[in-house]
């Protein structure tokens, strides 16, 4: 692993971020809300959901990498607003994807964590400039990235001052199409023996099949996981994205207990 320097384990034992009480790194986080944002209805009805069986971050996307120029591409300013107000209302922290650096300063004033998509891992001026602010940054696999590759990406956002960032496994492009990704699992501890810095695991764009996210959830806390980022629709049939791969609030409350459980066991044995 050349070039990795500041990520590397070599300079650091974990990184440990807080955001509000949580602490990830050390606590378990359990991410969950829609793809995009849509309504105030629908994200208050999601969030209270997951908040109720045990989600300690919201997530949802104003701003849209779509495959298509003519699919849903975001609510933008209005969605921030919404997720904002329903993350403060029901005391969640949020995390939304941010696509253009001319948007990084200004959705900072509404979130608490800024996402950078698969697409746009090695964007290196987004990199810079999320590098730049002082929010935490979730830093999603490049679906074509080895782990040297990411590990660099992390390195070039701490390399500009942030230190707080995230690296989350949301599967890579294989030969397999029978789901959407292949969720590379063995990242998760070879990252932990590379780098100091936290990872999550995403379960649903890593599989794109809703059957296969609550084993390969459980799979990932076993793996060693510092948590995990779940889609979770209050309505899925209507959803403007991702509508196949979003768990509804009852299928994401049962794999949360068991999330919950496994954890508590895995403490029995350390
Ligand atoms: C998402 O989290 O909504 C998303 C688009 O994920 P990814 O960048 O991993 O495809
Ligand atoms: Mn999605």
């Amino acid at each position: 692993m050349k070039n990795i320097k500041l990520v590397s384990r070599e300079t650091k034992e974990q990184t440990i971020i807080a955001i509000g009480a949580l602490k990830i790194g050390q606590d378990f986080a359990l991410i969950a809300g829609p793809c995009s944002i849509e309504s105030e209805e629908q994200m208050y009805a999601t969030a209270l959901a997951v908040k109720e069986a045990g989600a300690n971050m919201l997530r949802g996307g104003a701003f849209k990498p779509r495959t298509s120029p003519y699919a849903f591409q975001g609510l933008g300013l209005k969605g921030l607003k919404i997720l904002e107000k329903v993350g403060k209302e029901l005391g969640l922290p949020v995390v939304t994807e941010v696509l253009d650096t001319r948007d990084v300063s200004w959705v900072c004033e509404y979130v608490d964590v800024l996402q950078i998509g698969a697409r746009n891992m090695q964007n290196f001026s987004l990199l810079k400039e999320v590098g730049r602010v002082d929010k935490p940054v979730l830093l999603k696999r490049g679906m074509y990235s080895t782990l040297s590759e990411w590990l660099n990406c992390a390195e070039y956002i701490l390399n500009e001052g942030n230190q707080n960032v995230i690296l989350c496994e949301r599967g890579i492009r294989t030969f397999e199409t029978y789901t959407r990704n292949t969720l590379d699992l063995s990242a998760v501890p070879a990252i932990k023996e590379l780098s100091h810095l936290p990872i999550i695991v995403d379960p649903t764009h890593g599989t794109g099949k809703i059957s296969l996210i609550p084993p390969m959830s459980l799979a990932a806390v076993v793996a060693g996981a510092d948590g995990l980022i779940i889609e979770v629709h209050n309505n899925p049939e209507v959803a403007l994205s991702d509508k196949d791969q979003a768990l509804r609030p009852e299928e994401f409350a049962r794999l949360a207990q068991q999330v919950f459980q496994l954890k508590k066991y895995m403490g029995t044995l350390q």
